[in-house]
């Protein structure tokens, strides 16, 4: 089958074509790797994962922060014949022995700072990256000798799994094949180009899609990763400038934090891929004010990253949309089971090469006539474009009326003193579900509600307000929604409740 590509790894197909080009750079340590010594490190690495493993489709799983040795693993993997599975960092032992458990782990690759963590978690051999293996330029020596039989790489082999962040439920274990991982990158090319010297920031954890991306755009383009331990607006700034960087990911709050530190783009910068969450108009234009070239995306982890992309003209002239789908990528629509009409919203469904074969848990009701199901709302426009409208589970409906929480949320937060917001339904005997918020900023529930009924429609006004400190996150940075309702029901003083 002519369309079964690759055939390798995509490190042994780049290393062929341009062994001197630089491959990666550690900002924080400064290491860098050519193509030639990333081919070897995976080499190296293979051969590890392959002598510590004995079955022929090993699953190796890791314990590590955002690092380039995440990147060799991932080509280490390939070429040996192994899915890799990357493990949140951030969550509780309880949650990753869950996880060690669910992907059926023969192997846990950690480093010194999560060393402790792995050992209470694995129930598989646990080695570290910065000893037992050689993942560091030069770290396989000069004498070296390829150890391993290449896998044959096929086009539907379970590459990755990855867990989703967990914002409307349980991480949930997503399969990801080496066509998926493929057919993202290239159709990632088509919608922002490719130029031999581009360098992509990675400041994103490597535990998700939004940084391991980048990697295997960068092999199979033959450009190159510059990986960031972790954002901080004044070290990311430095970073850009300092190594020419010509695209990064970020999402919406880093974008933010950047330009409040008085972040001005170097003429090298093409694009800041800003996704995983909405891109306010207001954010938009502040980039369009800076001369930012941001490409507001939205995508998922059960579609290998994006699934469309606005470039920069796009994203200024029609603020709030993330474009069109990408190349090969369907959009539908759907409500009550048939496609919408431009303007009408209904829930995103997506079919294409970049979508996952399914859940490591049982797909339930995730696939549908119409592809994926994505539990996200949104519409078409009347040329095609794509605007994302939340989550399907944030639709409230009281009194028999239809709210969609993020209107609510968004309102909120222009109430002077609010700083954040989340909203949510809880259930109600006399409504159904009513309305509730809960509010983070230098402000009364009394002044959210005022607020609230000036601004929005009269069911849309939360019911139950409390004002708390912070929101409750996920371990990826999500509004955790199950502990924002659970915050929310919990006894509600009278105080903060009214209606
Ligand atoms: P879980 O599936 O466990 O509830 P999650 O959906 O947050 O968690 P991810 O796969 O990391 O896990 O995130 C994908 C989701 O992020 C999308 O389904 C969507 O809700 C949200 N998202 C991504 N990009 C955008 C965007 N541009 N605008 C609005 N929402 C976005
Ligand atoms: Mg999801």
């Amino acid at each position: 089958d002519p369309l079964d590509w690759p055939t390798a790894d995509l490190v042994t197909h780049r290393v062929g074509a341009t062994p001197e080009r630089t491959a990666m750079v550690d900002a924080d340590t400064g290491e860098s790797w050519t193509y030639r010594d990333l081919d070897r490190a995976v080499d190296a690495a293979a051969g590890e994962l392959d002598r510590r493993t004995d079955r022929s489709d090993a699953t190796v799983a890791t314990l590590l922060p955002t690092r380039p040795a995440v990147g060799v693993l991932l080509f280490a993997a390939m070429r040996c014949g192994a899915t890799l599975a990357p493990l949140n960092v951030e969550l509780d032992a309880a949650a990753l022995r869950g996880q060690v458990a669910a992907v059926d782990a023969d192997l846990l690759v950690c480093e010194a700072s999560t060393r402790a963590l792995a050992e209470k978690v694995a129930t598989c051999p646990v080695v570290s990256a910065d000893g037992d293996l050689s993942v560091r330029p030069g770290g396989a020596g000069d004498d070296f000798e390829s150890a391993v039989t290449p896998a044959e790489l096929t086009r539907d082999r379970t590459q990755l799994v990855l867990f989703t962040s967990g914002t409307t439920s349980e991480p949930k274990g997503v399969r990801l094949t080496v066509g998926n991982l493929v057919a993202s990158a290239v159709a990632s090319a088509f919608r922002l180009g490719v130029t031999p010297g581009d360098r992509w920031l990675v400041c994103l954890p490597t535990y998700h899609m939004g940084g391991l991306a980048p990697f295997v755009r960068s092999a199979l383009y033959g450009s190159a990763v510059v990986v960031q331990r972790s954002f901080d607006a004044a070290a990311t700034r430095r970073a850009l400038a300092d190594h020419g960087v010509t695209g990064v990911s970020l999402v919406p709050t880093m974008l933010s934090r950047l330009l409040d530190a008085g972040w001005e783009p170097a003429d090298a910068l093409r694009f800041v891929l800003l996704g995983g969450g909405p891109a306010s108009e207001d954010l938009v234009g502040r980039c369009q004010d800076r001369g930012v070239p941001v490409c507001p995306t939205y995508g998922m982890t059960e579609t290998a990253s994006q699934i469309a992309t606005a470039r920069p003209e796009t994203a200024f002239e029609h603020r709030g949309t993330v474009g069109q789908p990408l190349v090969f990528t369907e959009v539908t629509v759907v409500a009550d089971g048939e496609p919408c009409d431009p303007g009408e919203r209904g829930e995103i469904a997506v079919d294409g090469p970049t979508v996952t074969p399914g859940y490591l848990d049982g797909d339930g009701d995730a696939f549908g006539e119409f592809g994926f199901r994505t539990g996200d709302l949104g519409y078409r426009d009347a040329d095609g474009r794509l605007w994302v409208a939340g989550r399907v589970d944030d639709r409230i409906v009281t009194g028999g009326e239809n709210v969609a929480g993020s209107t609510v949320a968004d309102a909120i937060r222009a109430a002077r003193g609010v700083e954040d917001a989340a909203v949510v339904g809880l259930p109600d005997e006399e409504w159904g579900q009513r309305v509730a918020a809960l509010v983070v900023g230098e402000v009364t529930p009394e002044a959210v509600r005022a607020h609230c009924v000036d601004a929005l429609a009269s069911y849309e006004v939360p019911k139950t307000v409390r004002v708390a400190d912070s929101l409750p996150r996920t371990p990826s940075g999500t509004v955790d929604r199950e502990a924002v309702r659970s915050r929310l029901s919990g006894d509600g003083s009278d105080a903060e409740r009214s209606g």
